[in-house]
């Protein structure tokens, strides 16, 4: 083990004996020193799941492709009153005319034609 070894070295460098005995020692040195990094990985993966900022927090309706029938997200603006847009199919490419209401943020008369 390369760790093992550079710790022997700087043991030696230090007119230390490297005997059985402190192998032994640098062995259960190393353990630890990977336990603990074992640990903080796993604490970081759990705060990335529960840390609220990773949702996303726009609004979407699914809706199917006029052109292709595929399902497709919508992204909703819900900060004004009459929506009316074009947004490119994810998957064949070809324009979809999006039109909607928003009256206190509910969304009514939602219509996804090909244009
Ligand atoms: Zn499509």
């Amino acid at each position: 083990m390369d760790l093992e070894d550079s710790i022997a070295a700087v043991l030696a460098q230090r007119g230390c004996r490297i005997t059985p005995e402190i192998i032994r020692a640098i062995d259960t040195f190393i353990a630890v020193v990977e336990d603990n990094f074992d640990s903080r990985g796993r604490d970081r993966d759990a705060e990335d799941v529960d840390d609220p900022t990773d949702q996303d927090p726009s609004p979407t309706r699914m809706i199917d492709c006029p052109h292709c029938g595929e399902r497709l997200p919508i992204a909703l603006d819900l900060t004004s009153g009459e929506q009316d847009g074009i947004q490119d199919c994810e998957v064949c490419c070809r324009p979809i005319r999006i039109r909607y209401a928003v009256e206190d943020g509910h969304v009514s008369g939602f219509r996804a034609e090909g244009s």
